[in-house]
């Protein structure tokens, strides 16, 4: 089963509202754990009615097992300018 995004404090994200993540499945990573799918915008939609992590490129984060998120939930935050996935834990 996908893991569900828990919250996300990036509201100026397309699919944010009211600090959760209504994208179908996000993606997380390459070098960094940044939510790929984080899509800057004034106005917001929720075409999913939560949203779920559906691939993860972190392979040296604890949690990742073949490529995909195996944490009961994960929390996003901001970094800098983009998004974390900040459940990242290196092993
Ligand atoms: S988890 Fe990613 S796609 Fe979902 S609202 Fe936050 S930044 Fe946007």
């Amino acid at each position: 089963m996908m893991p569900p995004v828990k919250n996300c404090d990036v509201t100026e994200c397309f699919y944010n509202q009211a600090r959760k993540c209504h994208a179908g499945a996000i993606n997380v990573g390459g070098s960094h754990p940044q939510c790929d799918t984080f899509t800057q915008s004034g106005t917001h939609a929720s075409p999913s009615d939560r949203g779920s992590v559906g691939a993860c490129k972190v392979s040296q984060c604890k949690f990742n097992h073949d490529l995909s998120c195996t944490a009961p939930g994960i929390d996003v935050s901001h970094h800098l300018a983009h998004a974390d996935c900040i459940t990242y834990e290196p092993r």
